[in-house]
């Protein structure tokens, strides 16, 4: 058997984060993936926005999970010489008059803002134009987005030119503790900690089955761009808009609790979110649009948490078993914090702060 210090399984956001900060520390590390095409971390938009949601709040603990991440993906760009991150300012735009005071009263009189301080500028009118904005909008900073597939690829790579990297379906329930060390002998593996990080996937084995996970399905089209759209940075309107590097668009994503599955097909449900967000998409012109062209429509399940935080930790009963997983629909922006604390208290034994723990007690929690 090959000994390592840290098995990994699954190479989603969250295993790829714990990967990298593993080896920025020197440690020895085996990951595992069955490396679907169509996983949640590789159909994920990879957006990071610092204001959120109706209310006009900012993101939870924005201030830690961005100054992570921030110099997080950059390092790894210079580790991989390559171009996956890309941080500029979002364009939001106002959908009733309430949101518009709401981002008034809470936002556009802050100033001296530091250099993660979310900010909020509203917008000349000029530059929304060909926008169905009536109540105006705002330019978000700072936000960035994480081209995930190639980023999740390249990380792959990485690891495989290393021998780290096995491409496989592990059978998770034949992992053994013998009580000084992991082992997975499909692949040869003897580890001194085993770090789950399935996603959803991780109710189907015996490790971390009772993770109170409230997973909802998300779809998102791939669209050619129309040749009079000028759309230069991602907009939040009744969807979001997302310009890829191709010089196509993205446009998403929905919400769903109950098709809890990633596959496209010609169910009822998911042929009416595909035209609810085509609906919705027409929906943020002043003109009318037409002959849209579908190019590609994708889904996949959330691993998302009843309180929408995070569920990371150390097994009940194998103490050199953990997960990293409930990254909801802020993966990009939160996996590499959550890497590095579950890192310390695996090296270390660092207590978990309450809110992160997947332990936590939870009100509304009720398997689905
Ligand atoms: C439509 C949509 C849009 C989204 N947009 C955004 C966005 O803009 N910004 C953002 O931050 N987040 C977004 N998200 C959420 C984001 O995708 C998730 O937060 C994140 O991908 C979760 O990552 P994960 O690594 O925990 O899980 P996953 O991505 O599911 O990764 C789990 C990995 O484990 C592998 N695996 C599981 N079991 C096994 C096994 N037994 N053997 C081998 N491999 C295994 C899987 O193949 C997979 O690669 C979006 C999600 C959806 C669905």
């Amino acid at each position: 058997m090959t000994s390592v210090d840290l098995l990994i399984i699954g190479c989603g956001l969250a295993g790829s984060a714990i990967a990298w900060q593993a080896h920025r520390r020197g440690m020895s590390i085996a990951i595992a993936d069955r490396n679907e095409r169509q996983s949640c971390s590789m159909v994920a938009a990879g957006l990071v926005t610092p204001i959120t949601g109706s209310r006009a709040a900012a993101s939870w603990e924005w201030d830690l999970f961005f100054s992570e991440s921030s110099q997080f993906y950059p390092w790894i760009e210079e580790q991989l010489q390559g171009r996956f991150w890309y941080r500029e300012p979002a364009t939001r735009v106002f959908l009733s008059e309430m949101e518009r005071t709401q981002f008034e009263k809470k936002w556009f009189s802050k100033s001296s803002p530091g250099p993660t301080t979310p900010t909020a500028l509203p917008m000349e009118n000029a530059s929304l134009s060909g926008i169905h904005a009536p109540w105006g909008g705002c330019s978000m900073s700072p936000a960035a987005r994480l081209d995930t597939s190639a980023y999740l690829s390249k990380t792959r790579e990485f690891f495989k030119n290393r021998e780290a990297y096995y491409e496989c379906d592990v059978d998770c329930d034949s992992i053994v503790d013998n009580g000084s060390q992991i082992q997975l002998a499909s692949i040869g593996i003897s580890a001194g900690a085993l770090v789950l990080c399935q996603g959803v996937e991780s109710r189907k084995n015996r490790w971390f089955s009772e993770l109170p996970l409230h997973p909802a399905r998300g779809d998102i089209l791939t669209l050619e761009k129309p040749p009079h759209v000028q759309i230069e940075r991602v907009l939040h309107h009744d969807v979001w808009v997302v310009p890829t590097i191709d010089g196509n668009l993205k446009i998403g994503a929905t919400y769903d609790r109950h098709t809890l599955d990633g596959i496209v097909d010609n169910r009822p449900d998911v042929l009416s979110w595909k035209a609810e967000l085509l609906r919705r998409w027409e929906g943020v012109f002043s003109g009318a649009i037409q002959n849209t062209v579908v190019l590609d429509h994708q889904a996949a399940v959330r691993p998302a948490s009843y309180d929408r935080h995070p569920l990371i930790g150390r097994h009940l009963a194998s103490s050199r078993v953990f997960c990293l997983n409930g990254l909801g629909s802020k993966g990009t922006l939160m996996a590499p914090a959550l890497a590095r604390i579950l890192l310390s208290t695996i090296l270390n034994g660092d207590a978990l702060p309450p809110q992160l723990d997947w332990q936590r007690p939870l009100r509304k929690f009720k398997k689905t």
